[in-house]
């Protein structure tokens, strides 16, 4: 087992358990002794491919990542099995806070990962939380049992209408919050949905955190990958309050490449 006061370092982690979520998507436990906060993240290294950044899914003692199978380092975490070993360094970064007692968890797609873990502590201590979930399709979603157990309402939406509101999240979002109010807003998913959720937020005058995804290399603040308007999404985030990222130019509009150069979203 690793010591606590090492966790920056990388340690070699024996895989213990594969669940398959839905057919692009992984949960992967480990065995691995760290503390985590919902929304922290940890770089997972795939020897000979590469090491990428993963929120860490289940806060346990059983600690589990849930990786949905994008490209060549997704892919070769989805085709590992029990037994095999992976790098793992961190937790790092900000997670969210639950502070208010009625909190709205909006969560895009592969977004639920940090968030389910949120809904988890939020609901032992006695928090009221209505989910919504958006996906592609009806066979994207994950969790669902999990998540039934901590939300008050659960609420589905789905692109192409297979289960649920037919339509984006955020349309879903917006009709919910004309029937309800929240003390917060807790977001997780693709960045342009994140920008339709803190605009309104900020229209319905509810405090928002919201976790970026933005590509990174070292998560530890050094090689620049991940900057946004003179932060860092690796140690000022990944989870950053919606004032915050209302002063950023570049959210919701431009990320950056493997390169470093800064594409539209
Ligand atoms: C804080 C944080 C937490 C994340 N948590 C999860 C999670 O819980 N589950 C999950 O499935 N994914 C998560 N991701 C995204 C995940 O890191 C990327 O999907 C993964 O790095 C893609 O690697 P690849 O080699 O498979 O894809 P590639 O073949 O490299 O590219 C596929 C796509 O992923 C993007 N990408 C590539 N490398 C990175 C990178 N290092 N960081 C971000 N995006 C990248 C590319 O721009 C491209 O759009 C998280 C990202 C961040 C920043």
């Amino acid at each position: 087992m690793p010591k606590k006061d090492n966790l920056e370092l990388p340690r070699i982690v024996k895989i213990l358990d594969i669940v398959e979520e839905n057919p692009d998507v992984k949960t992967i436990f480990f065995e691995d002794d760290f503390e985590a906060y919902p929304g922290q993240f940890v770089m997972v290294w795939i020897p000979s491919v590469d090491e990428v950044p993963m929120s860490v899914s289940y806060l346990g003692e059983k600690k589990g990542i849930t990786v949905k199978n994008v490209g060549k380092a997704t892919s070769s975490l989805c085709k590992l099995k029990p037994g095999d070993k992976i790098g793992i360094r961190g937790p790092h970064g900000t997670f969210f806070e639950a502070t208010g007692d009625s909190l709205l968890v909006v969560a895009g797609g592969i977004g639920i990962a940090p968030l389910a873990p949120l809904m988890e502590n939020a609901h032992n201590i006695g928090k009221q939380i209505t989910l919504a979930f958006g996906a592609k399709s009806k066979s994207e979603l994950l969790f669902i049992n999990r998540l039934k157990g901590c939300s008050r309402e659960l609420n589905i939406s789905t692109d192409d209408g297979s289960l649920g509101f037919h339509g984006f999240v955020s349309d879903l979002v917006e009709d919910i919050l004309k029937k309800q109010s929240f003390d917060e807003i807790l977001c997780c998913g693709p960045e342009i949905m994140i920008k339709k959720i803190a605009d309104l937020a900020k229209l319905n005058g509810i405090p928002l955190q919201a976790s970026l995804e933005r590509y990174m290399k070292c998560g530890v603040g050094i090689c620049d990958s991940c900057a946004i308007d003179g932060f860092h999404v690796c140690i000022d985030g990944p989870v950053f309050s919606g004032k915050i990222l209302s002063e950023l130019a570049d959210f919701g509009r431009f990320r950056r490449d493997a390169c470093g150069r800064r594409v539209e979203l």
